[in-house]
């Protein structure tokens, strides 16, 4: 996982991603991006409408709400099914998903299992809680911080711990361990639902708890737990809202005021929208990967249901070309994985992940899924309001022909009136970003040979600190770049050259409304050239002495290194042109 460490090294060093609240200690799963780290998330998040919505005449944008009204959660499911399974580990007192965690080593040979603690404290601690309270007087050996638990029989589902005295011990065997604490203790799987709660309501909903269900401090709280939860439910269900856990429904529930706002939107047509989403995450994992509060760039692609089919293969390929367009190791650190029939909604017939390499292996960035007609006919159902689509020209032919033939029919209205079928693009706007940085983040050593981070690095702690001739280079897309061009006075001591520098900036920013930076330290050129490669600045720009007799800068190139002497006139027209591409 090294290049996992060296990327967020860097991104703390540098300014893209901090923790959230540090100086308050911190809250896990929460980031706040820095002064690069909004540029390159605006930029990804650009380039992506620029893609689904400029350069399409058939997609439109939109901007909904994040809190949510019960009633369209429940409509589409995600009251009553958005969960994922939560365990307890009793030992670490965390939860996590069963399926995330990997299973339990069991060495048949020696007939025991081997639990890895984080350290020689924590060994000694589950070595005691294990012999008190899991299995008393079971045998237990402990090296260092690998406690050996001596199984005397294991039926497939049991472990069975004869004791010195008494009768054995049973421990449930669920075939998964807690990856955090290696632990196999754990309470039975139960779901647990995704979503946040919030209430509307300037009562704080603890009070009204309180006073609605105690009455006062008269009565007694009914003892039965089910029945409190269902009455603190039904008081506190008027002001319950949520917290949207993805864009998509925000679309849906306005498909009928887009269409009647833009008639002249016809399917095959698309509503986009990018914003934030709120899952709380059993675990959260991998800095930006899985975090509570995240961004989507979600695309709804309405269409007659005989193109579903034919859009959603046409769809899979646009998508995987935006990703091949900014993407250095397309071919290795890309794939398409299609989910398996039983891993599909029951309403989608078809669904595909596109899947980036990070060094922790595999992971999704972005769904795209054929959802048939589910969304709309759900909410349609829910609400009486007919989301349809109606081909106003066939059925403006159909009319006609009626009234010549005089024969009415009201049935066969399918191809004139339909509910559509949905093709959904459903892309983490953070995940992305973390993705292409890995994906264009270089390491060279003294000799320009590129480093395998993941091989080489191991046995280095702390990245490029402790080898100061390695150099990062980010080889970002140049429009994904934070800072375009840098711009840098031979001497930072100079007027001249300084007023020089801040004119050719100004007018790059002027014309091309992009961020430059002038790079005033008074370190040596080369030092400055690799501070801007590390952040991944397309073209640094130098200006010397000579520069101020004859007009002449030198422009260098991130990746290739290669600097041109031209003239400052020139220097727009080499960016505009670069940033085309
Ligand atoms: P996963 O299986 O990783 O939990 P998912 O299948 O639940 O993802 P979707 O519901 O398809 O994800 O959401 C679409 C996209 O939103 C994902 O491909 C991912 O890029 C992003 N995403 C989902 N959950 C999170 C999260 N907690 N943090 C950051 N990004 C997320």
């Amino acid at each position: 996982m090294s290049a996992m460490r060296h990327l967020l090294d860097l991104c703390k060093r540098r300014g893209f991603l901090f923790q959230s609240a540090e100086i308050h200690g911190g809250l896990r799963g929460a980031y706040d991006y820095g002064p690069l780290g909004v540029e390159l998330k605006r930029n990804v998040s650009q380039e992506w409408w620029n893609a689904m919505v400029y350069q399409r005449c058939d997609v439109v944008g939109i901007d909904t709400a994040i809190i949510t009204p019960p009633a369209v959660l429940k409509t589409s499911g995600h009251v009553d099914q958005f969960t994922d399974e939560m365990v307890d580990s009793k030992l670490s007192k965390d939860r996590f998903r069963p399926d995330k965690a990997p299973t339990l080593h069991f060495d048949k040979e020696k007939m025991h299992i081997p639990i890895t603690a984080p350290d020689k404290k924590t060994a000694k601690l589950w070595e005691h809680e294990i012999r008190t309270n899991l299995a008393p007087g079971s045998s237990i050996s402990r090296e260092g911080k690998s406690i050996f638990l001596k199984m005397d029989k294991f039926n497939g589902s049991e472990i069975i711990l004869e004791q010195e005295s008494g009768s054995p011990v049973t421990i449930p065997y669920k075939g998964y361990v807690d990856p955090a604490s290696n632990s196999p203790f754990l309470t039975e799987a139960r779901p647990f639902n995704l979503m946040f709660k919030t209430y509307l309501d300037p009562i704080d909903p603890i009070d009204k708890v309180i006073t609605t269900t105690l009455d006062g401090t008269k009565t007694t709280p009914p003892m039965d737990l089910s029945q409190t939860r269902q009455s603190v439910d039904k008081t506190l269900y008027p002001s319950l809202t949520y917290l949207r856990p993805e864009t998509a429904q925000g679309v849906f529930i306005n498909y009928a005021t887009v269409q009647r706002s833009h008639p002249h939107l016809k399917v095959p047509f698309g509503i986009a929208q990018i914003g934030k989403s709120f899952r709380n995450e059993i675990r959260l994992e991998h800095a930006i990967f899985r975090t509570p509060e995240f961004e989507q760039m979600e695309l709804e692609y309405f269409v007659a249901p005989w193109q579903a089919d034919q859009e959603f293969t046409r769809w899979r390929k646009s998508r995987m070309d935006w990703w091949k367009r900014f993407s250095r190791n397309f071919e290795t650190r890309f794939r398409e994985r299609a989910h398996a029939q039983d891993e599909l909604a029951h309403y989608s017939s078809g669904c595909v992940d596109v899947e980036y390499l990070f060094p922790w292996g595999w992971g999704e960035v972005e769904g795209i899924a054929n959802r048939g007609d589910f969304d709309l006919r759900m909410h349609s159902e829910a609400t009486g309001i007919k989301l349809q689509y109606t081909d106003t020209i066939l059925m403006q032919e159909r009319q006609q022909r009626e009234k010549a033939t005089g024969v009415k029919k009201t049935e066969g209205l399918d191809r004139e009136r339909f509910i559509p079928h949905v093709v959904e693009s459903s892309c983490g706007l953070n995940r992305a970003m973390l993705a292409l940085m890995l994906d264009a983040m270089e390491v060279v050593d003294e000799q320009g040979k590129i480093v395998d981070l993941e091989q080489q690095m191991a046995s280095i702690i702390g990245s490029t600190d402790n080898n100061k001739n390695w150099r990062t280079v980010m080889k970002l897309h140049p429009r994904l770049a934070p800072i375009k061009v840098a711009i840098l006075p031979l001497v930072s001591n100079n007027p001249d050259l300084v007023d020089l520098c801040q004119s050719l900036s100004s007018e790059l920013r002027a014309e091309l409304q992009i961020p430059v930076s002038v790079e005033m330290q008074s370190t040596t050129i080369g030092k400055r050239y690799y501070r801007m490669d590390e952040v991944g600045t397309p073209w640094c720009v130098t200006v010397d002495y000579e520069s101020l007799q004859d007009g002449q800068v030198t422009i260098r190139d991130r990746d290739t290194g290669v600097q041109t002497r031209v003239h400052y006139s020139k220097i727009l027209e080499i960016v505009r042109d670069g940033l085309r591409l």
